[in-house]
């Protein structure tokens, strides 16, 4: 019955693929089959010393870092970004989280980790979006790896002016100090995902 109503309403409204438009088949969730497979992955959670923890090197201390896929002008996998965060698609957040952490779990990417941090906004920003997109893609993460999610131990005192055009470098100067994380000592020798979204990273063209 269920299936009958949403291919009913799909018939007027239908779903489309965030990244092509094209509407979506049943069994297809946010992305189609085809979007799905041409996504340029970056595989980093297989390679050592990939260029996401070569970000945090000499800074903090790390075990791994990733990144799901490339983001390059003129790709429409931006659509999925612009989706996420400036078309109010919080969904697709945590089916990015989901599908993200499905292809994680096999190579232990998650073992060890005692709780996931998605990275705050400021509460200006929060109230303006409505929401913040790393917290729904941690909740897609949380959701397969079981990893419960902490929303308030990490408070963001600072707004930052938007990061978009600045190098790398000029990121990290200018996010210096605007975090506090509260009640450090919970804390105390555990292994903690911090989940971002996006962090540019340069790349091979895609
Ligand atoms: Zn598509």
């Amino acid at each position: 019955m269920i299936s009958w109503i949403k291919s009913f309403f799909a018939l007027f409204f239908p779903q489309c693929c965030v990244v092509c438009e094209n509407p979506l088949f049943d069994g297809e969730e946010m992305l189609c089959i085809k979007c799905n497979m041409d996504m340029p992955r970056t595989n980093y959670h297989r390679i050592r010393g990939n260029p996401a923890e070569r970000l945090f090197w000499g800074r903090i201390p790390i075990e791994r870092a990733t990144s799901f896929f490339f983001y390059s002008k003129g790709s429409d996998f931006r659509n999925i970004l612009y989706s996420l965060k400036y078309r109010g698609n919080k969904e697709l957040g945590e089916s990015m989280g989901r599908f993200m952490a499905r292809e994680l779990l096999d190579c232990g990417f998650f073992e060890g980790i005692d709780v996931v941090i998605p990275v705050p906004l400021h509460p200006d920003k929060l109230a303006k979006r409505g929401y913040n997109q790393s917290e729904w893609i941690a909740r897609g993460v949380s959701a397969i790896t079981g990893v419960r999610v902490d929303t308030t131990s990490v408070i963001r005192k600072k707004n930052t002016e938007t990061q978009t055009r600045k190098s790398t470098f000029e990121r990290w100067e200018n996010v210096d100090g605007i975090f506090e994380l509260l009640n450090s000592e919970l804390f105390t020798g555990k292994h903690i995902l911090i989940y971002c979204c996006p962090v540019k990273i340069s790349g091979p063209k895609n």
